[in-house]
């Protein structure tokens, strides 16, 4: 099959690659010259293990190319995908179509013979509607099908989870003739090696397919938001939260996973498409105000944990130095869209901290986005003359700290443990002056 594949991000890469990884030729498309240069130049533009070698592989394969240029790409393609970004619209939370418009309009003109287009953006409800409107009014005569396949990957896993998902769902609508059918065919070809792994390919309507992508990422943050009450619950109540979270996650109808309290969540996808799902049912008239509750709790969990540096302090952090180890949302990847850190650390340094800061990858993005913020070249610089460290996000090279030789660079060992990721008892008998989440 041919794949043309526009917006070379953290998806539209990923994606591309492990397609052109399954045989598929893939042209993978970005207006951004920067982007497209450096991929032509064998640089990976984002951290995403393994990413690189995949890239590599297939290019010298022949099956993977970049280009600014898709037009070619398009005319050609069996299918076209739509994998731009849908960020939160200024002002109002609702999901930000226009990117995916103005890639419909791109893509209209050159069809030729049948394409499926298919959007694997994460899109309010709706919105393939509005993509084949477009595309109908700028080429009437165009042989298409506009399907939804939203994309489930997890940064930092995201290879793993696109060639091994647990499912792969394909909102094709019905339209009276065969073109449902030779949408379906195009699909099923496409994810056809995934049939090794037995990942089902879930068919539903276009509308199910694309609010199953908000059902998903609304229960999970609501999950994490959940398990964070739970964990302010056991520190009012003298309760472990990790062993709450063991308690009911080996019950298989909760689950384990999603289940460790921290800071809120974050990241490229929860905080911007819980608030679109918001938007979305308000504007049908069908609030779903779990949903609502859930992005005010964990709005103010982020701003609430700065506090947490001064509870453990036992004073303000005016005129102290505080360490961040770790910046991005989550470990194993560069992306700090939404990150918890861009709460704390403004808030610390309002607060009249002087705040220093490492993360293995994320500090080129972090330098841009936090002003006042001290980058530091490793763990062991950010934390030297500190008077509190703040373990931000779980890097593994975080749970391996040498903690005699933090001890003997900070100012006074306090740590603020935001993830869980040390024992109290451990913690205490080194001398440290430490608190987690949830525990007591
Ligand atoms: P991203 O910002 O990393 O990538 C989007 C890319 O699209 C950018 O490189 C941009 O330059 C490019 N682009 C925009 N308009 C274009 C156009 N007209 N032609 C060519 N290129 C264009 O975004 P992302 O994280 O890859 O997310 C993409 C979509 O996938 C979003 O809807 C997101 O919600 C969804 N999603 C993201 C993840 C994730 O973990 N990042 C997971 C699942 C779903």
């Amino acid at each position: 099959m041919r794949v043309a594949m526009i917006g070379s991000g953290y998806v539209g890469l990923v994606s591309g690659a492990c397609f052109a990884d399954f045989g598929h030729t893939v042209v993978c498309i970005d207006k951004d010259p920067s982007k497209i240069e450096r991929l032509n130049r064998g640089e990976i533009p984002i951290f995403e293990p393994g990413l690189d070698d995949l890239v590599q592989t297939n290019v010298r394969d022949g099956r993977l190319s970049f280009t600014q240029d898709g037009a070619e790409a398009i005319r050609t393609a069996d299918a076209v995908f739509i994998a731009v970004g849908t960020p939160s619209r200024r002002g109002d939370g609702h999901a930000d179509l226009s990117y995916v418009h103005a890639a419909a309009e791109e893509i209209a003109g050159l069809i030729q013979d049948f394409t499926v287009v298919v959007t694997k953006s994460t899109v309010p409800v709706g919105t393939g509607d509005e993509v084949e409107a477009i595309i109908r009014r700028v080429n009437p005569g165009a042989d298409f099908a506009v399907v939804s396949n939203p994309e489930f990957l997890r940064e930092g896993a995201a290879i793993g989870d696109f060639k091994r998902p647990d499912r792969v769902v394909v909102g094709v609508n019905e339209t009276g003739d065969d073109t449902a059918e030779r949408a379906r065919i195009v699909m099923s070809e496409l994810y056809r090696p995934l049939n090794l792994n037995e990942s089902p390919l879930l068919f539903t309507s276009r509308r199910t397919s694309e609010l199953i992508k908000y059902a998903a990422n609304a229960f999970l943050a609501m999950k994490i938001t959940f398990i964070n009450e739970m964990a302010d619950l056991c520190e009012a109540v003298g309760a472990d939260v990790q062993q709450v979270a063991r308690g009911i996650g080996l019950d298989k109808r909760i689950g384990a996973k999603f289940l460790h309290a921290g800071p809120g969540y974050g990241g490229s996808c929860f905080p911007k498409d819980t608030i679109a799902l918001v938007r979305t049912a308000q504007q049908y008239g069908a609030p779903t105000r779990l949903i609502e509750t859930t992005v005010e709790v964990n709005d103010a969990r982020k701003q609430a944990m700065a506090g947490r540096v001064e509870k453990t302090l036992g004073t303000s952090v005016k005129g102290k130095t505080v360490a961040l180890l770790g910046l991005t949302f989550k470990p194993n990847t560069d992306d700090m869209r939404d990150a918890p850190s861009l709460d704390i650390a403004p808030a610390l340094i309002a607060a009249g901290a002087r705040v220093q800061a490492f993360d293995p990858e994320g500090m080129h993005e972090a330098a841009r986005l936090l002003e006042g913020v001290e980058m530091k070249d490793s763990a062991y610089d950010a934390v030297e003359g500190a008077d509190a460290v703040v373990i931000v996000t779980e890097w593994d090279r975080f749970r391996a700290l040498d903690l005699d030789r933090v001890k003997l660079l900070m100012n006074q060992p306090v740590l603020v443990d935001l993830r869980n990721i040390y024992r109290p008892e451990d913690m205490q008998r080194r001398g440290f002056k430490y608190s987690g989440i949830g525990r007591g």
